[in-house]
């Protein structure tokens, strides 16, 4: 056979489903693409990649697309035919309501939210948004949908002859897509194999970006994320209700109050605790000279997902001694228990952008039978600035001053340096300290250099953050712990800002992704109260830790008996083990760093 003829069968495989099926082809792409197209227009200037990477998605609908024309061009169904478009235009339609009416599209929370609503809340619901002005505006969109198919349809019903020439131009053009569409596919097609959150978790960071780009397969997605997430929580809540039969105490004689923050994409390498010879954080620094604050210097995050790196550090489990995050109680419940008045501030609480992270955590964090069991209060809205929230949190204290307690639990959850770290601070005189010329780094072009005076301005906010929280409680019995949920790539070793999910990690990939920045404060009168355990922390220091273990140290901080303590896993402990870190569930951090 020659080449000329294996192009030519390769041209009437890919285009004779076509030339059956032309406008099938060409709308059923439009139906599973247009909501995601919407979505993901730019509200201002675009980028040309911005543009280009739009039809790298739009390809895998193409693809998509050409599938079932192959199956109509076998089958000869009609019936198929129209059941695949009416099924396109309907998730159309939902998205496109969705997304007039809340700026969202579908995602696991929103089949949650179908899911708890009942009949009364529906009917509520579709009084309220069946004849706004977005509703209607979707209706006529679904409406010329339809009447174009139809039209379309009936005009072509005849096999679609092409001249040779426009055959080739055709095949040509289709062949751009139909690769790269193939090629994304394939992730797609992996999809339905994968069971749990973290497989899920890790799909959505490697190829969700591209793939999940269509209908049919961000549905997919929601659907057995919000199956598998389900089935952890479920399993989670069961833990916490099962540890209530077992008592949790505390020794404390003196008032407490523990203080922990779970920061946010920070990396380590760009705080001078850990040598970044720009001072991002003026005040940690200064603390640090005083005395009160301990650098904890070999700390890590098993994995660089923020939903599945706060939940293991929330939860008393242990991932070297292979227990998942779900079969142990929570942290706070065990303080609450003991007598701690517990106070949730986190801000990634949801207010309204429904992705899928942050479902997988705050469907957690707030679920309505946890709640009584974690906390005493939490906060309601989140803030677009931390320090705001700092700022409420202390007006809340001072409007709602409670019959002194004497044993208080507060946790922060904080945006930190969360990408883009350039929103994470206002713009105004006083937090623009570093600008392209702080950056020393020859190797870099201005725009790459003003990304890193962002994350590092980002980060100078966040030591103002952390202080205005020391401030608030250095007169009292205080301690506090901080650590990141994980660290983040900012072009310190290669072009790439953000994390990355390859299943072989190198070493830098590690260092930036995993290694976080972890330290102990305490305030002098927790300091002259207790020597022993400021000692233990002096001591501990350079021992190796993972983030999924610190709650054994906050219980010993505590001094909170409890059988879900384990001195092994705790660094202030003489008991303390060490044991191997492994990270993503498959890498032994300790031998990959070598
Ligand atoms: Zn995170």
């Amino acid at each position: 056979m020659n080449i000329k003829t294996t192009l030519q069968k390769i041209k009437a495989f890919i285009t004779e489903p076509i030339r059956h099926e032309p406008v099938f082809f060409c709308l059923i792409p439009l139906f599973m693409f247009f909501s995601h197209f919407l979505y993901e227009l730019p509200e201002e200037y675009a980028s040309f990649f911005h543009y280009r990477n739009l039809l790298i998605f739009l390809s895998n609908s193409v693809f998509m697309s050409w599938l079932l024309s192959i199956l109509i061009y076998w089958t000869h169904s009609k019936l198929l035919k129209i059941l695949a478009y009416s099924v396109m235009i309907f998730l159309m339609a939902v998205d496109l309501f969705l997304y007039f009416n809340f700026q969202t599209i579908m995602s696991p929370w929103i089949l949650l939210l179908l899911k708890e609503t009942n009949i009364q809340e529906s009917s509520e619901f579709l009084e309220h948004y069946l004849f706004t002005d977005e509703s209607i505006i979707c209706y006529i969109i679904v409406r010329v949908a339809i009447v174009l198919t139809c039209i379309l349809e009936k005009i072509n019903r005849k096999r679609l002859s092409l001249s040779r020439w426009a055959q080739w131009t055709t095949c040509l053009i289709l062949v751009g897509f139909w690769v790269i569409g193939a090629y994304i596919f394939s992730w797609t097609a992996r999809l339905p194999l994968l069971s749990s959150q973290i497989e899920l978790d890790e799909w959505d960071g490697q190829h969700g970006g591209y793939a999940r780009h269509n209908t049919p397969t961000n549905l997919l997605f929601s659907t057995l994320f919000l199956h598998a997430s389900s089935q952890e929580h479920e399993y989670a809540i069961q833990s916490c209700f099962s540890a209530l039969n077992h008592q949790a105490t505390c020794s404390e004689k003196d008032s407490l109050n523990v203080i922990f923050i779970i920061g946010e994409s920070f990396n380590k390498y760009h705080c001078p605790l850990y040598g970044y010879p720009i001072n991002t954080t003026p005040h940690l620094c200064q603390e640090k000279e005083k005395g009160n604050l301990h650098v904890f210097t070999d700390a890590i995050a098993p994995y660089n997902l923020t939903s599945y790196a706060v939940k293991n550090i929330c939860s008393t489990n242990s991932i070297a001694d292979h227990e998942t995050w779900f079969t142990k109680p929570s942290f706070m419940m065990l303080f609450k228990q003991a007598g701690f008045y517990v106070s949730l501030w986190s801000n990634q609480r949801i207010d309204s952008d429904l992705s899928s992270h942050d479902y997988a955590l705050n469907s957690y964090l707030y679920d309505t039978r946890l709640i009584p069991l974690l906390y005493n209060e939490y906060n309601t809205k989140s803030f677009t600035y931390d320090l705001r929230m700092v700022q409420r949190f202390q007006q809340y204290r001072a409007k709602h001053p409670r019959q002194s307690h004497p044993l208080n639990l507060y946790v922060f959850h904080l945006l930190g340096q969360h990408s883009n770290a350039i929103n994470r601070f206002p713009h105004e005189s006083q937090f623009l300290y570093f600008s392209t010329d702080s950056i020393k780094r020859p190797d870099l072009h201005e725009s790459q250099r003003q990304t890193i005076a962002d994350y590092d301005n980002a980060t100078r906010y966040n030591d103002k953050v952390i202080k205005s929280i020391m401030d608030y409680f250095h007169n009292t019995s205080a301690i506090l712990v901080y650590l990141s949920d994980h660290g983040e790539v900012v072009y310190d070793y290669r072009n790439y800002v953000g994390r990355s999910h390859e299943t072989k990690k190198s070493k830098e990939a590690l260092r930036y992704q995993f290694e976080i920045p972890c330290f102990v404060w305490y305030s002098n009168r927790y300091e002259a109260s207790h020597p022993e355990i400021v000692s233990a922390i002096k001591a501990a220091v350079d021992k190796p830790m993972s983030s999924d273990d610190i709650s054994h140290t906050l219980l010993n901080m505590a001094s909170i008996h409890t059988p879900y303590y384990h001195n092994d896993r705790d660094v202030l402990s003489d008991q303390f083990v060490v044991k191997p870190r492994i990270v993503q569930g498959n890498t032994d951090y300790d031998k990959q760093i070598r």
